[in-house]
């Protein structure tokens, strides 16, 4: 050992070992050796410190490296790699900084590859590609699966802003450590040793150092460095504004075919899929998957082809002066674009409940997945209110454990918004009973949630003490922030190609000859696509295909050279 390290079972010794840290045949590594550089290395040498941006990539040929995960609580031995063996996590793909410190433990030889190089290999070799990024993606998800990371969050289990802290790290795919200020025992020597308050909770401990009291989202992503090596001020062929499955498959078709590309994310990427517990229905996926899986690969997908993606900071008005389009962040900063593809997609309106807001992430939930489950006791009843499949969806994960289950919905059945075989499954579970014509009226509690009262069909009045509920109930198009640069339906949702009449096109001085293509706004250049368009399917299939056929569009605007864009 080098350093005053703590030594667990390393993940090289885990019984996946293989998966995350295969060895590389000599042809494969002879492959990987011709993009970079061939050097010898001796023990004690650091070849990469936590936090540090744009490391390189290492192939070991013979001696050993430590991966350590760096902290102020106490340095963790995470992996100890043998020759034929190589370095790297997801973040490199992400262009985030490294959380691992490596030291050379046995003197030996490496082949290091600058990040560039490594970005070149993986889009130009397909077999080592797959091999590389099976293996940083398992690598990730130990990580996450483990909370070993640069991160650590301490605050109470019941309140909403720790929830949402969990959910950011976790949908923005960030290991980090929790511990519960009301369950976890060592939690006062923590806070006394970073001088935190209790009232100040919750705090986000960064590489054992930086302390983030109630930190926001948009702090935690610069904190971490999820944006720090996106270039503002270029000129972008084009700016795809949101990263659920829309403009993360735009992404991805646009970067795979050489434009250069940057993603808006006012959150975290993944959308509504990413909060869908099991989608069962996408093309290819049998047995279903996870929102936040489908989404993540997706992800790093974008990224594996060079789009970059900006997290926590949205797109806050789109301009149209002269020849480009100029995208304003929440921040401020206008970034200039050739083109703009608006995937902003749909989010739950919000029942008008009076005292709503302070019960959110306190027993009021808008999604279903296993982190608001961890929220629940076993045997805490829920309220899931909505009828179509994303409520169905819920219902069915939150009684797969024998919880009692109501679901409220407004309408006579399920069958007019639901899929049969969602409906079928909650016909099918004894516990979840459907409430139809029945609607939430009040919220109750003092800092949790702890009594709700509905309305029935036949107008009476019930109280109940349950202490969670699920609101599910119909979508709103995100297009608030538009602010009417291009043309709505009456519905707010954007309009594109034959749906545009004579007159938005009028209203936008539509200045071509041409009409919109299919998936472009009142503005020449500008397209909409996903949930946030009018008339689109509702579902990952559809935006996913808007999203890619979007691209070719793109190169059709492109290659016809700017149009006159009209006035602001
Ligand atoms: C719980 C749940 C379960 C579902 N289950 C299924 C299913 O099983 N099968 C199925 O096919 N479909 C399902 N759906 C529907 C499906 O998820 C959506 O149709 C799909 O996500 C739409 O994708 P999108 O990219 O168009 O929009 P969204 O997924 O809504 O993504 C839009 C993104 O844009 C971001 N954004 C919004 N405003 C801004 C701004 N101003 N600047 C920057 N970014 C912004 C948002 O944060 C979001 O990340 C489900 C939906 C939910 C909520």
């Amino acid at each position: 050992m080098l350093a005053e390290t703590t030594r667990s079972t390393p993940l090289t010794s885990a019984p996946n070992a293989a998966l995350l840290f295969p060895t590389l045949t000599s042809a494969q590594i002879a492959r990987i050796a011709s993009h970079g550089a061939t050097r010898p290395v001796t023990r004690g040498e650091l070849l990469i410190e936590g936090g540090e941006t744009d490391v390189p990539f290492f192939v070991l040929q013979a001696g050993a490296i430590e991966v350590i995960r760096p902290s102020g609580l106490g340095d963790l031995l995470v992996a100890v790699l043998r020759p034929a063996q190589f370095t790297g996590d997801v973040s490199m793909i992400l262009g985030r900084p490294a959380q691992m410190r490596l030291i050379v433990s046995e003197s030996g030889e490496v082949v290091q590859l600058t990040r560039d190089q490594m970005h070149a290999l993986i889009q130009t070799d397909a077999e080592i590609s797959e091999v590389l990024l099976r293996a940083l993606i398992h690598r990730r998800i130990a990580m996450v699966a483990q909370g070993i990371g640069d991160a650590l969050l301490i605050g109470s289990g019941r309140s909403g802003a720790t929830l949402r802290i969990k959910e950011f790290l976790t949908r923005n795919g960030h290991p980090f450590k929790y511990l519960d200020l009301d369950r976890d025992a060592d939690v006062q020597d923590l806070l006394d040793r970073f001088h935190v308050d209790r009232a100040e909770m919750p705090v986000l401990i960064c590489r054992g150092a930086a302390v983030l009291k109630r930190p926001s989202n948009q702090e935690i992503a610069h904190r971490l460095g999820f944006n720090e090596r996106i270039d503002l001020a270029q000129l972008r062929d084009v700016v795809i504004i949101g990263a659920g499955p829309a403009g993360l498959a735009a992404a991805v078709y646009a970067a795979s075919e050489g434009l250069d590309v940057l993603v808006i994310e006012a959150s975290s990427p993944g959308g509504q899929a990413g909060s869908s517990s099991r989608i069962e229905n996408y093309l290819g996926f049998p047995t279903g998957v996870s929102g936040q899986e489908l989404t993540e690969r997706a992800y790093a997908q974008a990224q594996k082809f060079g789009a970059a993606v900006m997290i926590a900071n949205g797109a806050a008005e789109l301009s149209c002066e002269r020849m480009l389009y100029g995208v304003r962040l929440e921040g401020g900063t206008t970034i200039p674009a050739r083109s703009v593809i608006i995937a902003t997609g749909a989010r739950y309106r919000r029942p008008a409940l009076a005292n709503l807001q302070q019960f959110e992430g306190a027993g009021v939930y808008y999604s279903a997945t296993s982190m608001e489950e961890a929220q629940l006791g076993d045997d805490d009843d829920a309220i899931v209110v909505g009828g179509a499949n994303s409520a169905g969806q819920a219902a069915v994960f939150l009684a797969r454990r024998g919880r009692r289950i109501h679901m409220l919905v407004r309408s006579h059945s399920l069958a007019a918004s639901m899929s049969q075989y969602l409906i079928r499954r909650i016909e099918e579970t004894a516990t979840i009973q459907v409430r139809t014509r029945t609607e939430i009226i009040a919220l109750d509690g003092n800092e949790h949630l702890e009594r709700v009262e509905w309305r029935d069909g036949s107008g009476a009045v019930t109280s109940h003490d349950l202490r969670h509920v699920f609101l599910m109930t119909g979508a709103e198009a995100s297009t608030g922030w538009l602010n009417g640069r291009v043309a709505l339906d009456a519905n707010r949702f954007i309009k594109t190609g034959p749906d545009l009449t004579p007159e938005d096109l009028a209203a936008a001085q539509w200045p071509l000859a041409r009409s919109p293509h299919l998936l472009e706004t009142s503005r020449p250049g500008v397209f909409a696509v996903g949930d946030v368009r009018s008339g689109s399917t509702k579902r990952v299939a559809a935006a996913v295909g808007e999203g890619s056929a979007a691209i070719s569009l793109v190169h059709r605007v492109l290659a016809a050279g700017n149009p006159r864009r009209g006035q602001t």
